[in-house]
């Protein structure tokens, strides 16, 4: 059961600390309090465990400063939608973008950070074309361990300032240790915060359990959490939850693909008829990586690559954020250069998105017309 007490009730108050006695007095229920960032204002909820059947619903609506009372249908608490009447939001705020499951952002960039001429050469690109977010891997995490493994943070100051200088707002970055979220943190301020990190956890870290308390109990940087490879939705959505329940319900939820033969020749099998799932099982905004979902520049006899087919295709569906890798020199390029899209193909493949969310906007509207 969770309670979501009215926007002006701060934990100062004299409602605030009746509610707490009241709960303090239940049997058998205890109780974790979460504040929720809005885009407006923060929103205390108060999420109950225990044997919550026993519970008035009524009974505790009635309460001082309680707005409303939700009953928990299923198993993600936090970021889960529990039935139709639950309208609370999707969106957060960080660093000035909004995310939510309304709307579509990009984060075209390079799958690893090599050198700055070519995150200069990304970042100005992206400026011209009216980006604010971009995709910077620094911690890479290989399946050879003779791989290259990413600059790490002697990479950071020189990501982060060139981010500032043309006005990039949010880096995803993949982390795979929790010394990472500190690294970052440290070259943020040593650069005076010239812009924000969305910290990435990788396909191969999903269940990395650990991993997912620790980022989750920070609240600092929003979490894109991809979807496991080889586990079903469901886990992976378990996986979210873990972020959340420690305290950190910023959570962005990222489809790439699944690891099986029966998708080849795509390097992953495409699960973007999943958007709209998660989208009706969370208030997750949903993302897709249609790089690591083809793993390639192929392209159909429409002159179209496959990769902005499927984005085209995650998009039409509702997708809320697209993560997609681009390279000034692919050849060049130290991990995934034949998957990557050229500098001179991001206007295109933004004008292609734009083609598919405009046709996702009449879907819906044309939905609430036969409704
Ligand atoms: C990446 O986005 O760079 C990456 C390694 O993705 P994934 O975890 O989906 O393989
Ligand atoms: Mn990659």
């Amino acid at each position: 059961m969770i309670i979501i007490l009215e926007p002006h009730i701060h934990k100062d108050s004299e409602e605030y600390h009746d509610i707490i006695a009241y709960l303090e007095n239940l049997t058998n229920i205890q109780h974790r309090v979460h504040e929720v960032n809005g885009s407006e204002q923060i929103l205390t909820e108060i999420y109950l465990i225990g044997d919550t059947h026993s519970l008035s619903k009524e009974e505790i609506q009635g309460l001082s400063g309680v707005e409303r009372v939700v009953r928990v249908s299923q198993e993600y608490r936090v970021l889960g939608r529990h039935g139709d009447h639950d309208q609370r939001t999707t969106a957060f705020e960080y660093n000035g973008v909004t995310f939510s499951q309304d709307n579509l952002h990009v984060f075209a960039g390079l799958c690893a950070v090599d050198t700055p001429e070519h995150v200069e050469m990304m970042m100005k690109a992206l400026r011209d074309h009216g980006q604010v977010c971009t995709r910077m891997g620094a911690y890479k995490p290989r399946t050879s361990p003779y791989a290259f493994q990413g600059y790490g943070k002697d990479c950071l100051p020189y990501v982060f300032e060139l981010a500032g200088k043309y006005g990039i707002k949010v880096v995803a970055m993949e982390i795979t240790h929790d010394v990472h979220v500190d690294e970052i943190r440290e070259a943020l301020e040593k650069t005076g915060h010239p812009t924000g990190v969305m910290l990435q956890i990788g396909t191969r870290n999903t269940q990395n359990f650990e991993l997912l308390k620790i980022v989750g109990r920070q609240r600092e940087f929003p979490v894109l959490l991809k979807r496991g490879f080889g586990i079903t939705l469901e886990e992976s959505l378990h996986a979210a939850e873990y972020l959340a329940k420690e305290g950190n319900s910023h959570v962005i939820f990222c489809l790439r693909g699944m690891k099986t033969n029966v998708g080849d020749p795509h390097r992953n099998f495409v699960d973007f008829s999943h958007v709209p799932v998660v989208k009706r099982l969370t208030r997750m905004p949903v993302c897709i990586d249609p790089s690591h979902s083809v793993g390639s520049r192929d392209h159909s006899p429409d002159g179209l690559l496959d990769a902005q087919h499927v984005a085209a295709q995650g998009v039409i569906a509702g997708a809320n954020m697209i993560l997609v890798d681009f390279h000034p020199v692919p050849t060049k390029a130290l991990v995934d250069g034949p998957q990557a899209f050229l500098m001179k193909e991001l206007p295109w493949f933004l004008e292609d998105v734009q083609i598919a969310r405009d046709a996702y906007e009449k879907r819906v509207a044309l939905a609430k017309q036969y409704k």
